[in-house]
């Protein structure tokens, strides 16, 4: 089967967070089952771009409302990802370093997908399914339907996965020429509360949608930033497939972000030298129990509630822990959280910015994951932690429910709670303290996080099914 995916992110070109790590893996692990897989994606101006050899496959033009511009279309030389990569460069639009947070991304992002659909549309055999993620690429089940000019494409299936449908892509109707020439009788299958929502559009027009964990698909009938009758209503073609982790990027046996390597035989000794790292370098008190949070400081992810987490721990626990968080995002939480280092006494840092290497050393070196998110589709730091023998402390909603049980349940391995509460987050943290004076039961825990599966494996196939079933 030959399929392609078309997306915003993809690690390790470009990441800004989950969706760059699933599109990075899965189609890898789609062409070892035996299909030919391809990415397009925008050519952003990151580091790969330059340290990689690049053939140009494709000039063209297109328009973007009454503008016109210019596309072209190169593709890896040696296909080092494991799969054929297709960058798109559209000058002044996608030529930027950052993915996202521009005030014109409606218009990069309807300039690339229309740029897609162009290009697709020369090619002499099409894909036998073409897989968009999120908003930034939603309108092309649209695109592909319904504008006159992609009318050719419009046999192909298209499946959608929702990473996150906090973010929407929403527009006005005033830039609704952005959508190349389309039915006009098929208006409502673009609009949502009188706007333009790419994300609405590609639930209804997408042959099937996915989401990244079973429990966030039903969570998104009860709440998901106005798209719930949507969900409610699309029910019979949504499906919940869990992401896995790509064991060859997240393995603390082979990790080359790590400076000491270990397996669940060498846990022990091998997290101790990781931590020690971190404590070295953070200031932080080898003895106590580290406790990390890594993660958009954003209130999805309720980091807001962090610095009173810290203050409320300190005040009711005692100083008997270390805090260390890695982030970025609302600038009033990163400034809240800079500001409480001043009452550290070589317990409590934090690094406000996005770091690769530091992530992976965190996980290492840790011995508590915090996640006390508000919606987690399916949260990929717990699975990472849960790797690299790290304990998390979850709030139990969308993936983190569906894959962390707690301490307390038979075969349990984890710290959950109900609210994104301080009282309910401190209070996991006393557990977790507790749990560390236990060292006979703290190691048995971690070694069995070690083992469990959560590869990439079985939710490959799920998605090979879902498209044979097309
Ligand atoms: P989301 O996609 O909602 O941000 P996920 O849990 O699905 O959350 O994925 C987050 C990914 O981004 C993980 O790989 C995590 O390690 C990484 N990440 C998030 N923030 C940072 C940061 N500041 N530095 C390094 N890695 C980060």
């Amino acid at each position: 089967m030959q399929i392609l995916h078309i997306s915003a992110e993809c690690y390790p070109i470009a990441k800004a967070g989950g969706l760059g790590d699933v599109v990075g893996a899965l189609p890898g692990f789609q062409k070892d089952l035996g299909n030919t897989v391809s990415v397009i994606m925008p050519m952003y101006r990151t580091s790969y771009l330059y340290k990689h050899e690049w053939d140009v496959v494709h000039k063209s033009g297109a328009n973007l409302g009454h503008a016109w511009f210019e596309f072209t279309v190169i593709r890896e030389k040696y296909d080092s990802q494991g799969f054929a990569l297709y960058l798109i460069d559209i000058n002044g639009l996608l030529d930027r370093e950052k993915i996202y947070g521009y005030d014109d991304d409606t218009e990069r992002f309807c300039a690339f997908q229309i740029a897609v659909m162009s290009w697709l549309n020369t090619w002499p055999d099409l894909p036998h399914v073409v897989h968009v993620h999120d908003h930034h690429t939603a309108l092309i089940p649209f695109m592909m339907q319904h504008c006159f000019g992609f009318k050719r494409l419009a046999g192909i299936p298209s499946v959608l996965t929702i990473h996150n449908a906090q973010y929407q892509g929403t527009f006005s109707w005033d830039k609704s020429t952005y959508v190349p020439q389309w039915d006009s009788w098929k208006r409502g299958m673009l609009e949502w509360n009188g706007v333009i929502n790419p994300l609405a559009s590609g639930i209804k027009c997408a042959w099937k949608v996915t989401t990244v964990s079973q429990t966030y698909l039903q969570e998104m009938r009860i709440s998901s930033n106005g798209l719930e009758p949507i969900f409610e209503y699309e029910q019979g073609k949504s499906f919940g497939i869990l992401n896995g982790i790509d064991y060859k990027v997240w393995d603390p046996l082979k990790d080359s972000y790590l400076e000491h390597h270990f397996d669940a035989s060498t846990i022990e000794q091998g997290k101790e030298l990781n931590k020690r790292l971190l404590c070295d370098r953070f200031g932080l008190d080898i003895h106590k129990p580290l406790f990390i949070f890594i993660g958009r400081l954003v209130g999805e992810k309720a980091a807001d509630i962090l610095p009173q987490v810290v203050l409320d721990s300190f005040a009711h626990i005692g100083r008997k822990m270390n805090f260390l968080i890695l982030g970025s995002g609302d600038p009033e939480v990163e400034d809240r959280l800079e500001e409480i280092k001043q009452i550290s006494q070589g317990d409590y840092n934090v690094f406000i910015g996005y770091n690769e290497t530091l992530s992976h050393q965190m996980y290492a070196g840790a011995d508590f994951l915090l996640m006390p998110s508000r919606v987690e589709p399916c949260g990929l730091n717990q699975l990472y932690s849960m790797r690299y023998g790290t304990i998390p402390l979850v709030r139990k909603t969308g993936g983190l429910f569906d894959t962390v049980k707690d301490m307390g349940d038979e075969n349990g391995y984890g710290i959950t709670f109900t609210h994104a509460s301080v009282g309910d987050v401190t209070h996991g943290i006393h557990r977790a303290v507790e749990l560390y004076k236990n060292k006979n039961e703290f190691n048995a825990i971690r070694s069995k996080l070690m083992i469990l599966d959560f590869s990439w494996d079985q939710s490959a196939e799920q998605y090979v099914s879902l498209y044979k079933n097309l």
